[in-house]
């Protein structure tokens, strides 16, 4: 069986434990992967360490050329990427690719590192001196990522990490570590020098290690909320810059005068696509007014019925299955307990069959009606093919429903009016919000992040907020002897007034 081996000074290692990787379509284990320990950190950080001077040194013109040649073997290799990705995660090959496609789109920002690192010049900002700042690289930066987007989301991080200077260590999340690593490796063909980018497997103590060592200056960090506030805490407290990004529960809010049909198959994807496993999914349909909630609980029912569910590496498929079976009992137990508090399970996926895939973790999409504020259902983040109705009076009680929740990533409103649109815009205390778009997810250019306990830290991912996490400013004030000539010392603190 295939073994996923560390990447550790460009050369592949191994550790002597190792975890199973699954193929969640079949419930095969189709690989091993290593489990790093405190050992295999260190020998991370020792390769990046020595990396790390001569690559911070490198003009970022140059370092820009590495992510312009690593651009271009993305989408030559994207089809063998998509298959690793699908195989894995589950996920639909159409699904996969547009993760890819999103991923390497953060590859293009980076391209332009020399601009976003050109810093601030004053000229005269006080007699014969000049003041600018610039923007330095951390040192070794590190980033702990989630099962549910293994190619995306490390490259929401170490693209602009490593433009900026920094050397990087990636902890990719075990359950579907291939497609994260065979993306990383390219980076090497592209150009990059050993240690600048290493991959160290592993769980937990992988990841302690990671947030105890003092030579790793920041951490980046996305999966669920508790570990994501464990990793805030434990990391800052070793007095490292941290972003931690962890779980939501998305309300999208229908009012009386949406197109119904549209928004109704846009929430078809926004709910059920990568069978909900997506920080951005919507799992919350937040009707005003009973008419409201009955068409569009009427609008989607066909189409729930119609999903087509399979092995996520066939093509043509709207939905694969969840990514382990642990999760999907999880999930299985969130619809139990839906039922049994009383909201109304108007299509219930459970008992799906996948004809040759009978091992597979499917569940079906479902549709609870009737859901109220104090359900398991609404308050948690279930991750899976599940989205809740809830009828409410009017656009303020759907926006006080929103604010009051513990979580706060994406929403979206469907509406044709405009003013309810930018008081719901202004108002709601969500970090990306959609105006009849269901999934908010900002552009490369712009940053990814949520409020509330769906973040942890100041700066956003990715974007420009990524610029200024990877980088620390310095301000630098410098004066030449010949246009200055001090007659006496001065003891008073200097203004330029
Ligand atoms: P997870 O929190 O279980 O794991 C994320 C990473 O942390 C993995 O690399 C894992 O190995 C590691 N980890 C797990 N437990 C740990 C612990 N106790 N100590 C240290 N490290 C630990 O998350 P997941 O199940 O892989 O991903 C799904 C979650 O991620 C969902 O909650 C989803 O909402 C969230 N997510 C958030 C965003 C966002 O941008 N806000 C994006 C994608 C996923």
């Amino acid at each position: 069986m295939d073994l996923v081996s560390h990447l550790i000074n460009g050369e592949k290692c191994h550790s002597p434990n190792t975890l199973p990787v699954t193929n969640p379509s079949t419930g095969e284990t189709v690989r091993q992967v290593a489990n790093g320990d405190q050992a295999t950190v260190e020998q991370a950080i020792a390769a990046a360490r020595a990396a790390f001077p001569a690559w911070r040194d490198t003009p970022p013109a140059k370092r820009a050329q590495v992510m312009y040649r690593f651009k271009q073997l993305l989408e030559t290799h994207a089809d063998r990427l998509v298959q690793l990705i699908s195989e894995e995660h589950g996920k639909t090959l159409e699904d996969a690719m547009g993760e890819l496609k999103r991923g390497i789109e953060n590859v293009e920002y980076a391209c332009g590192v020399p601009e976003l690192l050109k810093g601030e010049y004053s000229h005269n900002a006080g007699p014969g001196i000049d003041a600018w700042s610039n923007f330095q690289p951390l040192g070794i930066v590190a980033g702990i990522t989630p099962f549910n987007f293994p190619a995306m989301v490390p490259l929401w991080m170490y693209p602009m990490a490593i433009a900026c200077g920094n050397a990087f260590i990636l902890k990719p999340s075990e359950k579907d570590p291939t497609s994260t690593l065979a993306v990383a490796e390219l980076l090497h063909e592209a150009g990059l020098p050993n240690g600048v980018i290493n991959v160290v497997h592993g769980g937990r103590e992988t990841v302690e290690a990671l947030l105890d060592a003092p030579d790793v200056k920041a951490i980046s960090f996305v999966g669920s909320t508790p570990v994501a506030e464990a990793i805030y805490t434990r990391g800052s407290a070793n007095g490292k810059r941290v972003q931690a990004l962890g779980g939501a529960k998305n309300h999208a809010v229908v009012l009386p005068d949406a197109d119904l049909e549209n928004a109704a198959i846009t929430l078809m994807g926004a709910a059920y696509g990568s069978c909900g496993e997506r920080c951005m999914a919507i799992s919350v349909a937040v009707c005003v007014g009973d008419e409201t909630a009955d068409r569009l609980v009427e609008t989607l029912l066909p189409k729930i019925a119609g999903l087509k569910v399979g092995a996520g590496t066939e093509r043509g498929l709207d939905m694969g299955p969840l990514v382990t079976a642990e999760h999907r009992d999880k999930v299985l137990g969130y619809i139990e307990d839906g039922v049994a508090s009383g909201a109304q399970l108007v299509a219930d996926g459970r008992g799906i069959k996948v004809a040759g895939h009978e091992d597979g973790y499917f569940v079906g999409g479902c549709l609870f009606d009737r859901v109220t504020p104090e359900m398991r259902i609404y308050r948690e983040e279930i991750f899976g093919p599940v989205l809740c109705v809830v009828r409410v009076a009017s656009l303020d009680e759907a926006m006080a429903l929103i604010n009051a929740h513990e979580y706060g990533n994406g929403t979206c409103l469907f509406t044709r009016d405009g003013e309810a649109a930018r008081r719901f815009a202004d108002g709601i205390e969500v970090g990306m919000v959609g105006i009849n778009v269901p999934l908010p997810v900002p552009v490369a250019y712009h940053s990814f992040g949520g409020w509330k306990r769906s973040l942890f830290g100041d700066l956003h991912a990715y974007g420009p907020d990524s610029v200024r996490f990877y980088t620390r400013r310095k301000a630098v004030s410098q004066r030449w002897p010949s246009s200055f000539e001090a007659s006496s010392a001065e003891f008073s603190f200097p203004s330029s007034g």
